[in-house]
Formats: structure tokens, C-alpha cells, sequence
């Protein structure tokens, strides 16, 4: 559903980034536009949910009222993830019935698409971002169910790389369910083998994990596909957003709070002591991140958006460790992006060791995203040994935390080299969740 824009050459980005400070790249991250289910595929569903449906017996098993229902947001970091946002919207619901090209979104933009075969975007498409590959590897951003309900169906085991329309049937991984005023909400595209593992009758909680963002069926990258119908007649599709060109259920909002059509977010701010590589679906991202420096590194400051809009404009600072400013650069925004990623680098002094910090403010929302950073030629290396986490005093030169404790790291640190640890992430409040077995070396 997404690739990468090259916006330029990450050996062009590193010979300009030798010149004078700030030296600022970066620009888009586009999209994909693509249709989540072929036409067959859909009515093969709408087939199968019925058949379900009767088989859990709707009198039954069902609840039945009239009283609407309101949906939270159906995705969510997972516990181990820290940061500010971890998606973006691609598409909302098309409610322009001619096509190809013929598009309206409820807010009579044109957020959504068709196809020349004569679909029209009948959901909402959240994908991860940044990073959306390494997320998905990493089960880092979960989907949870909009509103309570009943599972009618489900099904997870397909391949979850995919990166374009397939050339032949193919399934995505979904979960479906149907609640109390009878509506039904479909949730697609997930990972391999991620889903809840309560059985198709079973019941959900409003916010309950549902499965993981991935990439199956037709999709070209991570993304969820949120769809809704009123009744399981599956005739009348909901757009949960209301708004003056929703043509389903028009002013009236089936979320709890609406979120804005757009709403500008710093989704993470990092340092990387290179830029990450972003390589095309199915390719996974190399962060290259580092939160330790040594006097002689090269620091790059990036920032991760979503609805990047002309006009607005972002405030970078950077402290040094007795809290004085040491730059500022205002950087103007002169595009609208779904998602955008910006990087900058200063050269910095050769002393004045310890914790830098870099603030970004969004100025025209007042976000401001703060990162903290060590600079020294020799930081002292420290390992995790088993104990009590929590209180941050159990630093020392053992080794192997066991079970899934939850951390609360209180120094800035990073994962040696030669750890193996891919489930570990240091964020920016120093929270994350140690699993069992994993040998940490720290450096703090
Ligand atoms: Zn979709």
C-alpha cells in the first residue's frame, strides 16, 4: 500500500549533510493507493459471515438493540512501543459512486480512491508509520476492537509480505465482529498467526487486542483496513466519520470523539548516527538509531510527521547538558503529506560531554517532542542483571534479566552491539518491557 519516495539518495544526503549546519532533507513518505479486496474477495466474505452467522445462531447468541454504537480508535501502540504516533491515515471511505478518478471523501476531499474496475474505497486505511516494516516484524502496532462485540469470524493464517495486487485469489488475515445495535466491523490486513486467540463466538471488550498490522491480501504494505456495515445484510456501509459529504449516515459520527481530517503530529523524534534505510515493501527499515555518541560522531536529528500541512512550521533547538540552547533552526513546511520525515545535523563541539537534548515544536499545534542524548568519547559500559527494575538502582555487570518485568530505565542507554535484542526500545520516558532470556549489554 506504501513506498518510499526518494526524495534523494541517501549518498547525496550524506555528502550534503557535510556542509553547513543545519543542512536539512527529507520530504515525503508516499503512499500507495490499492484496492484492500477485489470485489470477489468481498462478496466471498459477505458469503461466509452469513453462513457463520447462522451457524452461532442469532437469536441466540446475539444481544439486539437499537442503541448506537460508538467506536474508539481501533489501533494502538503496543506496550513495548514508546512513541508519540505510530500511523497514519492513507484513505477514508469514497463516497463519489462514479469512477475511475472520481472521488470524495466525507469531508469532500479526496483522502480515499477507486479503481477502474469500479470499486470505491469502502474503508478507512491506517498504516504504520515510520518504520512500518520494522513495526510489523516487531508486532509493534496492535488492533483492538472499535466496540464491543462478538467474533463471527476470523482467519490468520495467510502471508503477510505482500506489496502489491495480487496476481491471483488471494486472502487477507482478518477478524470480524458483530455488535449490539447489530453492526459489523471488519478488521484487515493482518500479520501471520497474530490474532486474538479467543474462537470465532467468543466475546471482545471495547479497546481488546484483535491481531497486529500487517500486510496480507491485497495490500502493498502494513496497513489496517477498517470497514463497517450497518447490519449483517452487509448492504449498508458506514462511514464512521461524519461530515457534510458522508453519504451513508451523513452528519451523524459513529466515533466516540472524532478525530480531526487532519491532525498534524510529530509521530517520533530520533537521533541516528546515520539515516535510516527505508528500502521498498517487502524490505525491512534500518533505523540506525543511537541515543550514545562519542565527541567525534556525527548526530542526525530526524522527525517523523503525519498530516504535514503548507503553512505550519517547526521550531528545532538543541541544549547542551547544563540545559543553555545551542541552536535553533526554524524550519518552514511548504507541502501537505499524509506522512513526511525531515532530518537535521549541526556540527557540534568536540567537548562538552553529557546529556544533550533536542526539542522539536510544532508551532502551529504546540506539540513539542523532546529526545535526550549522551555525548562522550568513553561511556562507561553497564549491564542489566535481574532485579528490581523499577527503582533504576539495579545497574551492575551482571547479566540475563529473566521473565517479561516491566522496566523503568531512569539513564539513557543502548543496546551493545553485540547484544542480541531486538526487544528492547528505550523510549523517550525510559519505559519498556525486558522479554525473558535476553542478554542485555548497556551502555549508559
Ligand atoms: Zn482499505
Amino acid at each position: 500500500m506504501r513506498k518510499m519516495l526518494l526524495i534523494a539518495g541517501l549518498i547525496m544526503l550524506c555528502s550534503f549533510l557535510k556542509a553547513q549546519p543545519p543542512v536539512l532533507e527529507g520530504g515525503e513518505f508516499r503512499v500507495n493507493k490499492t484496492a484492500c479486496l477485489t470485489s470477489e474477495e468481498r462478496e466471498r466474505i459477505k458469503a461466509a459471515l452469513k453462513v457463520k452467522m447462522a451457524e452461532l445462531n442469532l437469536t441466540k447468541t446475539f444481544v439486539q438493540n437499537d442503541d448506537p454504537v460508538k467506536f474508539i480508535w481501533p489501533v494502538v501502540p503496543a506496550p513495548t512501543n514508546t512513541d508519540t504516533g505510530t500511523w497514519g491515515i492513507s484513505n477514508y471511505v469514497d463516497h463519489d459512486a462514479a469512477y475511475p478518478n472520481k472521488v470524495k471523501d466525507y469531508n469532500c476531499g479526496t483522502r480515499t480512491y477507486d479503481t477502474d474496475g469500479g470499486y470505491n474505497h469502502q474503508g478507512i486505511d491506517i498504516y504504520t508509520w515510520p518504520f512500518g516494516q520494522f513495526k510489523q516484524l516487531n508486532s509493534e502496532v496492535h488492533i483492538v476492537a472499535a466496540a464491543a462485540g462478538v467474533i463471527i469470524a476470523k482467519g490468520g493464517s495467510q502471508p503477510d509480505n505482500n506489496c502489491s495486487f495480487c496476481t491471483t485469489a488471494c486472502q487477507w488475515n482478518a477478524v470480524y465482529l458483530r455488535h449490539n445495535n447489530g453492526s459489523v466491523t471488519w478488521y484487515g490486513h493482518m500479520k501471520t498467526n497474530s490474532l486474538t486467540t479467543k474462537p470465532v463466538g467468543a466475546t471482545v471488550a471495547e479497546g481488546e487486542f484483535l491481531g497486529v498490522i500487517g500486510s496480507s491480501g491485497n495490500s502493498t504494505g502494513p496497513h489496517l483496513h477498517f470497514e463497517v456495515y450497518e447490519n449483517d445484510t452487509y448492504t449498508k456501509l458506514v462511514d464512521p466519520y461524519a461530515g457534510s459529504c458522508n453519504t451513508m449516515n451523513g452528519t451523524t459520527s459513529w466515533w466516540k470523539n472524532q478525530r480531526a481530517y487532519n491532525k498534524p503530529t510529530i509521530n517520533l523524534l530520533q537521533t541516528h548516527f546515520a539515516p535510516p534505510v527505508m528500502p521498498a515493501c517487502p524490505g525491512v527499515e534500518t533505523l540506525n538509531d543511537r541515543n550514545v555518541y562519542k565527541l567525534t560522531d556525527t548526530v542526525y536529528y530526524a522527525a517523523y510527521l503525519i498530516d504535514q500541512l503548507s503553512g505550519n512550521s517547526m521550531s528545532w533547538r538543541l541544549f547542551r547538558p547544563d540545559g543553555t540552547q545551542y541552536a535553533i533552526y526554524n524550519q518552514p513546511l511548504s507541502a501537505n503529506y499524509y506522512s513526511s520525515y525531515w532530518y537535521i545535523y549541526w556540527i557540534l563541539p568536540n567537548n562538552t560531554e553529557g546529556y544533550w537534548r533536542i526539542e522539536l515544536t510544532y508551532n502551529s499545534t504546540g506539540q513539542v517532542a523532546k529526545h535526550t542524548f549522551y555525548r562522550g568519547n568513553n561511556p562507561p559500559v553497564y549491564s542489566l542483571k535481574q532485579g528490581n527494575w523499577h527503582d533504576g538502582s539495579t545497574w551492575s555487570t551482571g547479566v540475563v534479566p529473566a521473565g517479561n518485568e516491566e522496566v523503568f530505565i531512569q539513564h539513557h542507554i543502548e543496546v551493545n552491539g553485540n547484544a542480541t535484542c531486538k526487544s528492547l526500545r528505550i523510549g523517550e520516558k525510559g519505559r519498556t518491557i525486558v522479554k525473558a532470556g535476553v542478554q542485555l549489554d548497556v551502555l549508559k
